[in-house]
């Protein structure tokens, strides 16, 4: 089908600037550009009716790492580049909660805590907790409180180390505000639209889709797990995680959200219900896929830690279950970076992506500068 003239005049015109990807950091990131550069016109095209990828099929958890998820991070990647990390969440966290109220996004600071089985890590929690304080500006980050097992019915754990700074939120209603606020900075969308290639040449950057073209100064590709259809030679591959969610469950003593073993399982409250996901590292082979189904294995297996880790003794039914497509790589740092003249991904987000993105934006608005066609000199 040709585009007629009042469309190529229009939704396909070029632009300054496209982004492809409606997920948090394509969303972050136009708001950022948006706001430094009010005069660029941008563009997000966005291949589903609604975004579909790993922001609006997460947990909800506002969380920026676990005592053990620290220390691993720092044994793998260094101190420093862990803290670095640390620090670009936790001022996330802190920017969503300046660009929106707890009601509007359903946050809630109910506190995160992680539950252990042996006391090999709380070796570290006071030389984590310093590391940590010029960031959270606490004392102590991490505090053992190990007599709340008991009121919250984990009957069958050990150890308990409380974080107050954590808390929750809606992953939708979060998307929702930020389209909302999109909207309010003149930033256009383009829904239902896949880009099946992209090219270069010294004036612009052209992006292809089933029936037409549009043309750009600069593009952002913030396809997280799905990156790979687009640029080639990036250290990502995808990451399902699978989730379920219980039917109402009376009495519910469990408020907060929970990682679990070096947060490869992860759960919350959501109301009176429990939101569970994770296990993937017992499948890690099936899971690495972009398809977004939930399998038998991995279900029966978070059920079963329903019954015995999260609420042993109690009854419950499960209600929904789902997967989202996470991006990991080697490392568990995004890849914020320029690839050619006129583009530039930003992906990678691996499990913390509601806390990254919103540096993730600021940083690519900063790179794209005022008249920054050639990212690469
Ligand atoms: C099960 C699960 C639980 C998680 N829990 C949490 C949590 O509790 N807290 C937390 O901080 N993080 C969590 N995460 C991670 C977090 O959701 C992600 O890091 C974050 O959402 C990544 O955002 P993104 O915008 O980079 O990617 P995505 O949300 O994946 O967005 C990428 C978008 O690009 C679009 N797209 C892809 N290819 C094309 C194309 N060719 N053309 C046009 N559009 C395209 C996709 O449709 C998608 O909407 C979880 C992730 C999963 C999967």
């Amino acid at each position: 089908m040709d585009p007629s003239i009042w469309e190529l005049e229009t939704f396909y015109r070029n632009r300054d600037l496209i982004i492809i990807g409606a997920g948090f950091t394509g969303l972050w990131t136009a708001i950022s550009v948006k706001e430094k550069f009010p005069a660029k016109s941008v563009l997000v095209v966005e291949r589903s009716s609604v975004p579909i990828g790993a922001s609006t099929r997460n947990a909800g958890f506002a969380c920026f790492g676990s005592l053990t998820e620290i220390i691993a991070d720092s044994q793998k990647m260094g101190g420093e580049r862990t803290l670095e990390l640390v620090k670009m969440r936790f001022e996330g966290l802190k920017k969503i909660q300046d660009y929106f109220t707890p009601d509007e996004i359903d946050f809630e600071l109910c506190g995160g805590y992680e539950i252990l089985n042996n006391d090999q890590f709380l070796a570290h929690i006071d030389d984590v907790n310093f590391q940590l304080k010029s960031i959270t500006g606490l004392q102590k980050t991490f505090i053992l409180n190990s007599k709340k097992l008991e009121e919250f019915g984990f009957r069958n754990s050990e150890y308990l180390v409380e974080n107050p700074c954590e808390g929750n939120l809606h992953s939708g209603k979060l998307l929702q505000k930020l389209l909302e606020k999109c909207h309010g900075l003149g930033v256009e969308f383009l829904f239902g639209t896949e880009v099946s290639k992209i090219s270069e040449d010294e004036d612009h950057v052209l992006i292809k889709t089933e029936n037409f073209e549009i043309s750009a100064e600069n593009l952002i590709i913030a396809t997280n797990a799905f990156t790979k259809n687009l640029v080639e030679d990036l250290d990502l591959f995808p990451a399902r995680g699978q989730i379920l969610l219980t039917e109402p469950i009376e009495n519910l003593k469990i408020k907060g959200t929970f990682h679990y073993d070096e947060g490869f399982y992860y759960f919350r409250n959501l109301g009176n219900r429990i939101l569970l996901g994770g296990a993937r590292n017992l499948d890690f082979e099936t899971e690495e896929t972009s398809t977004l189904e939930t399998t038998d294995f991995l279900q029966n297996h978070l059920e079963n830690f329903l019954k015995t880790v999260v609420l042993p003794g109690q009854k419950f039914k499960v209600s929904h279950r789902w997967s989202g497509i996470m991006a990991m790589g080697a490392e568990k740092s995004p890849v914020v970076k320029a690839i050619s003249k006129r583009q530039i991904v930003a992906v990678r987000l691996s499990g913390m992506g509601v806390a990254l993105a919103p540096k993730i934006g600021e940083q690519v608005a900063e790179m794209i500068g005022d008249h920054c066609k050639n990212l690469i000199s």
